[in-house]
């Protein structure tokens, strides 16, 4: 089980991210791929994605591929595409410079399809509907909507959706992270007031962890939609993962792994 405290001994154990570098789980297997590894092998596809955001993507220290819904649908896609699939973590606010450099031939991480990141980024259809809440410490009372954030301090991760609108909120204090686990840490700390993020990651954040004190509120800010990012040129890659998603879509998979995650809510 993915745990607010072995999330934590991840992150001191592999050296907190920085831009484009990757960051390697230390514990050896696993599906990491070889970080410096430019030989684009057509058998391979080289995806990077952020393990750290359950339940889409995150280490379960009991097996040694990640797990999530998105680490499901990439193997399946990459079935139908008949390649390997080799997935490295890398921090979040590297994983487009990492598809720039041709490290990664994809990007599959909650990555939300913006306006900003199709200037550098191709995206997949969408695969999946989401959008942003906060979480709150159960006992607040002056913060019931996102209008209440004015002047208030805010955790968002490094380089999301999330800190973009934190950011536009006035006279709020953001302050970034590299992962909502760490954001939410923060917050039960009294550190700050708030957290933005992605809606289903709080809302399994908060039912699935054994964290005490902390509580999702219903209001959203957005609706988002995710979508696997490939680079600008690569359209034979963006092709065959439409294809793919398409493919999984049409059989039932994508409804079988969707279940396996989220249930049959959130639909
Ligand atoms: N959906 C958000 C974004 O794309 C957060 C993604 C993430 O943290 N993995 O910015």
């Amino acid at each position: 089980m993915f745990t607010f405290t072995k999330a934590k001994k991840l992150i001191a154990a592999v050296a907190v991210s920085t831009a484009a570098i990757f960051t390697m789980t230390g514990c050896g297997g696993g599906d990491n791929a070889a970080s410096d590894n430019k030989n684009n092998d057509s058998n391979k596809l080289r995806v990077g994605s952020t393990i750290d955001f359950a339940p889409f993507e995150f280490q379960d220290e009991s097996q040694k591929d990640y797990q999530g819904f998105d680490m499901d649908l990439i193997r399946a896609i990459g079935k139908e595409m008949g390649k390997e699939v080799e997935i490295s973590n890398i921090g979040f606010d590297g994983l487009i410079p990492a598809l720039e450099a041709k490290n990664i031939d994809v990007i599959i991480s909650g990555m939300t399809i913006t306006e900003e990141r199709k200037q550098k980024v191709a995206f997949s259809e969408p695969y999946y509907q989401s959008g942003l809440t906060m979480v709150v410490r159960s006992d607040e009372t002056s913060i019931k909507t996102f209008g209440d954030l004015e002047g208030k301090r805010i955790a968002v991760q490094i380089g999301t959706t999330s800190a973009t609108e934190a950011k536009k909120i006035p006279n709020a204090e953001v302050r970034e992270f590299n992962t909502p686990a760490d954001c939410f840490m923060e917050l039960k700390t009294n550190g700050v007031d708030a957290v933005i993020n992605d809606r289903p990651v709080n809302d399994y954040f908060i039912k699935k962890e054994a964290i005490t004190g902390l509580m999702v509120l219903p209001d959203r800010l957005t609706a988002e939609e995710y979508g696997i990012a490939i680079a600008k040129n690569n359209t034979e890659v963006q092709q065959l993962i439409n294809e793919g998603l398409k493919k999984l879509k049409e059989n039932g998979e994508y409804d079988k792994i969707f279940a396996k995650w989220f249930g049959e809510e959130n639909k």
